[in-house]
């Protein structure tokens, strides 16, 4: 075991500070990193404010971060995909039984054994539960680790972990590309990360925004239309008219006016996740046999899939890199959805505490 430096919440109230958590030596399957940049998740702040805590309770002292980007320091003797020096990534899943159907199948998100990259009990027993990426280093099994392409920047590339599969992934289920009108609504981190893509796919792209302020970057990221979504009017003109929409919202709102937007069969996927449930009304679904639906993360081979199509692409989120010590000022702004359009942590400021 070593210690590696760390930023943790001691409860939902408190602010952030700097603590030193334990790590575990790598064993023979193992890849140490050292973390250079963590991206700052909606979900981290809903965590650390332990909002989920019907589904799931916050354990503190909570560590969160689950966008981590760094460069491979050890690697146990197993391991053949990684060596010292090696750039590598590491997303919301760092552990999972590896042998049922959806392991074997390469869907590991669902596996009933997953163990997410905060705040789940910890298998390796280093402590109670998983501590994730605002620290200086973490140790994760290689089957959990992935490559970064290299012409990518690594502060734009870490909230692809986490901000960049989870909108990929349903893309390519509900398979949206040339000829669909899709719709992304809340232009935040999964959001505007959600336009990129469905632009690349080729598909039309309308955005859903409560802050008229992000037009101009809407239509920049690579939206075609862009629409207030708190103008009735605005929206009515799209009625009955989306093969599919991707809501990324954090916070309570009405879902009835989203799927009232789709054409028959069409289909809202939530990934976004409030505190609360959403309230949907029957009609809005049984007229138009439309489906409401929702999709967590994604799994190994398709985050590699991802950031492979990202190189290729140029794709990389746009940052807005700050040190860990503006961390509890970052999420004051992340409720305010004022972001531009993640913030990422430089895990270099770690030193100074
Ligand atoms: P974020 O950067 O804070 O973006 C959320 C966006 O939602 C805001 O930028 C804002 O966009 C919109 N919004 C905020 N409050 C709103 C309100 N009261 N009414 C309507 N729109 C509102 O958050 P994020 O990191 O992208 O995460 C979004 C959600 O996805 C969170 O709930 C997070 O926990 C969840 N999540 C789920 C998964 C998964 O696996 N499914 C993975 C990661 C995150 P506008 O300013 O454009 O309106
Ligand atoms: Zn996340």
């Amino acid at each position: 075991m070593y210690k590696s430096r760390a930023y943790s919440a001691a409860s939902a109230t408190s602010p952030m500070g700097s603590t030193q958590i334990p790590r575990r030596d790598p064993t023979d399957a193992d890849v140490q990193i050292e973390i250079l940049y963590c991206g700052i998740c909606h979900s981290d702040l809903h965590t650390v404010r332990n909002e989920w805590k019907d589904v799931w309770p916050t354990v503190y002292p909570c560590v969160p971060g689950h966008e981590i980007v760094g460069r491979v320091a050890r690697v146990g003797s197993r391991v053949t995909k990684f060596k010292p020096g090696d750039l590598a990534a590491v997303g919301c899943l760092v552990d999972s039984d590896g042998t049922c159907p959806h392991c074997r199948g390469g869907v590991e998100q669902f596996c009933a054994g997953a163990t997410f990259t905060y705040n789940a009990p910890d298998r390796h027993g280093t402590a109670p539960v998983t501590y994730g990426g605002y620290s200086d280093s973490i140790v994760v099994n290689e089957r959990f680790v992935v490559r970064v392409p290299k012409n990518l920047s690594l502060a734009g590339a870490a909230p692809l972990l986490c901000a960049g599969i989870t909108t990929y992934s349903p893309m390519r289920h509900w398979r949206v590309g040339k000829g669909k009108k899709v719709g992304i609504v809340g232009l935040g981190g999964l959001g505007h990360m959600g336009v990129k893509f469905a632009h690349a796919f080729g598909a039309r792209v309308v955005v859903f925004t409560t802050s008229p302020g992000k037009r101009e970057d809407a239509l920049r990221l690579g939206a075609d239309e862009v629409v207030v979504s708190r103008n009735a009017n605005e929206m009515q003109k799209h009625a009955g008219s989306f093969d599919f929409i991707l809501d990324c919202v954090s916070a309570d709102h009405d879902i009835n006016a989203y799927l009232q937007l789709l054409r028959p069969d069409g289909t809202v996927t939530l990934v976004g996740a409030p505190e609360k449930p959403l309230a949907v009304s029957a009609f809005s679904l049984l007229f138009g046999r439309r489906s409401l639906a929702g999709s967590p993360i994604g799994g190994l081979a398709e985050t590699q899939e991802m950031l492979d199509f990202c190189g290729e692409h140029g794709i990389t989120s746009d940052v807005e890199v700050i040190p860990i010590q503006k961390v509890n000022e970052a999420y004051e702004r992340l409720v305010r959805a004022d972001v531009k359009y993640r913030f990422c942590i430089d895990m270099a400021s770690l030193k100074a505490e």
